[in-house]
């Protein structure tokens, strides 16, 4: 019935521990004993605090409790029952493992731990106040163990005054209890600041833990990922049309572990390039899955990050899959309809893409906590302004005409699309020129008589530094006498435009902010710039026949829904909207 003792490290082993503080704030507190909670095979967690966390942290559980004779070394330094030896630490299951969160926490703290295992007939309790013991006695109490945490660096002011403000701490703390219930959906979570109920998250699929940590806001503007390849990757993303302004949307676990990870971070930017505007960052909440000893889980002293021994295949493999779903995906920005009257805030937040906009998400930090009082989850979301499953594939659309000179108008099947005829026609010579690149084919284009372009200084040392990228786009330049040169050839793209005009442009586009860009990157931003100066504006007339072929070609574009910087080329206000508009249908 009892598992491994609690046993002190050898120094052999205590010395290959990742060195460094353990208990910075009240959410440090918070993780590690969720961490022992878990480790010890609890099913439910029940955290409460109080004061941000300061002046109370509880965590109980009903896992597999502490052995009354064991209780007092396990407040020893390095004393652990989960590794023996160096060499264990290779291949850690566990979250704890170092054996010094309860001696870290007691020297900074009062804790008092009240515990009892399943063949125990009374409870034993053990209380430390700044690393001091007092008395232990038997107690009675329920299975599993109780910690209690009180008046955290009570003897430390200093640390007391690096803590940010209750309100942030707390919220830290909210965050460590997400990130920890990602990595343990079939676990209960439960956590309770001064009496009221934060959160409370029954057992439950990974996928549904992860839409609700998400929050009602965007939960519904998901994407399942389930891919099984060398690096599995699980979980949700959001759409393009809920992309955010900062990470906090973000969460990883990796081998159960929630995780910060810059990789997986950069992977996702990568991902949804140029389905999103720059600056802004994709949510998503993914589990990755690779070979134990592909990890090292042993490099910070918080266990916040990991390491991946094969970098590069993690990165290609995660752009890869996310890319899959976002292609497989119907990513059409959709008008938000009447909400207001239907749904309230919540409803418009999840349909409005300004609603959802810079910081939106992160503005209501009730998104996320949980059920709002007096109903479920649902109650939130109201039914008749719920989501409709994304159409499957581009939609069929017939040009009604042109508004504004700015956007195509067209009916598909009965809803309602605009399309921003230069975001569009800009998305279809982009990928036109990354088809040509692909199939080899030459994108250059011969001017039947060569243009003389003279150039200012800075254009000057810009062509010889963009050297290959103007041929690998199909701009020909020849130099000729003092700064002058010939263009040759233009981007095929391009063959209509005006060929100096083009030129200038793209130079004057490069030219701003260029630090050192690698030459693939600088191939991109000059298709993207020819792409750019090519691609018809807003006030161009465009006849029927016109119309009609941008949208044949955008229809068979590989990403269809947005231009490379991430705008969006289609927008639907729905039939069924209009209908409610008009009071056809309530
Ligand atoms: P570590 O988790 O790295 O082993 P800790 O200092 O966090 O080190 O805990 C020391 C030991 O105390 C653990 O190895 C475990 O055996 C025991 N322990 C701590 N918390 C609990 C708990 N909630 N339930 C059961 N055992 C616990
Ligand atoms: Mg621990």
């Amino acid at each position: 019935m009892t598992g491994p003792r609690i046993e002190v490290l050898p120094p052999a082993a205590a010395e290959r521990i990742a060195a460094g503080e353990v208990v910075e704030r009240p959410a440090s507190v918070v993780k590690e004993l969720i961490e022992n909670s878990l480790d010890a095979g609890a099913r439910r967690i029940a955290i409460e605090i109080d004061g941000a966390g300061s002046r109370l942290v509880r965590v109980s559980d009903d896992g597999a409790g502490i052995p009354a004779e064991q209780l007092a070394v396990a407040f020893e330094r390095f004393a652990t029952s989960k590794i023996r030896s160096a060499d264990d630490l290779r291949r850690v299951s566990t979250y704890g493992f170092r054996g010094e969160a309860l001696p870290s926490i007691a020297a900074v703290a009062r804790v008092t731990i009240v515990t009892r295992p399943p063949d125990a007939d009374t409870a034993a309790t053990l209380t430390v106040t700044g690393g001091v013991r007092q008395a232990a006695a038997a107690a009675s109490a329920a299975e599993g163990t109780t910690v209690t945490v009180e008046d955290l660096f009570y003897n430390t002011p200093a640390r007391q005054r690096f803590l940010k403000s209750p309100g942030r701490e707390s919220a830290v703390i909210v965050e460590t209890v997400q990130a920890l219930a990602l990595a343990a959906p079939a676990v209960a979570f439960r956590l309770v600041d001064a009496g009221r109920e934060i959160l409370w998250m029954p057992p439950e699929p990974f996928e549904d833990r992860a839409r609700r940590v998400l929050g009602p806001a965007l939960k519904d503007h998901t994407l399942a990922i389930d891919a099984h390849g060398l690096t599995g990757i699980t979980g949700v993303l959001g759409t393009p049309q809920v992309a955010q302004a900062r990470r906090s949307h973000q969460w990883f676990v990796v081998n159960g572990r929630p995780v910060r990870s810059p990789l997986l971070a950069r992977a996702l930017d990568q991902a949804y390039h140029t389905l999103i505007p720059d600056g802004r960052v994709p949510a998503a909440v993914l589990h990755v899955r690779v070979a134990q000893e592909l990890l090292d889980v042993n490099i910070h002293p918080r266990k916040a990050e990991v390491r991946f021994a094969e970098e590069r295949v993690v990165f290609n493999d995660m752009v890869r899959e996310v890319r899959r779903v976002l292609h497989a995906a119907a990513l059409v920005h959709t008008a938000p309809g009447t909400a207001r009257t239907a749904g309230g805030a919540g409803a418009l937040a999840a349909s409005d893409p300004e609603a959802v906009g810079p910081g939106a998400g992160v503005a209501e930090p009730s998104a996320g906590y949980g059920p709002p009082p007096g109903g479920g989850l649902d109650a939130a979301a109201p039914s008749l302004w719920a989501p409709e499953p994304a159409i499957s594939t581009w939609p069929s659309i017939r040009v009604l005409g042109q508004l504004g000179l700015t956007y195509i108008v067209g009916d598909a099947g009965g809803d309602l699309v605009l399309i921003d005829q230069h975001a569009a026609h800009e998305r279809v010579l982009y990928e036109r020129l990354l088809a040509r690149r692909r199939a080899g084919e030459a994108q250059a284009q011969g001017l039947v008589t060569p243009a003389v372009v003279e150039l200012s200084a800075a254009e000057e040392t810009l062509v010889s530094e963009l050297g290959p990228a103007l041929a690998a786009v199909g701009f020909e330049v020849d130099p000729f006498g003092r700064a002058t040169v010939r263009l040759l050839a233009v981007p095929a793209i391009a063959a209509d435009r005006d060929a100096i005009t083009l030129f200038r442009s793209c130079l004057a586009d490069l030219g701003g902010g260029r630090e050192e860009h690698a030459a693939r990157d600088l191939e991109e931003r000059l298709a993207i710039a020819t792409a750019c100066h090519t691609a018809v504006r807003a006030g161009d007339r465009l006849d029927h026949a016109k119309m009609t072929a941008l949208l044949d070609e955008l229809a068979g574009a590989e990403d269809p829904y947005s231009c490379f910087h991430g705008r969006p080329t289609i927008v639907r206000l729905r039939g069924r909207d209009l209908e409610r508009w008009f009071y056809r249908r309530m």
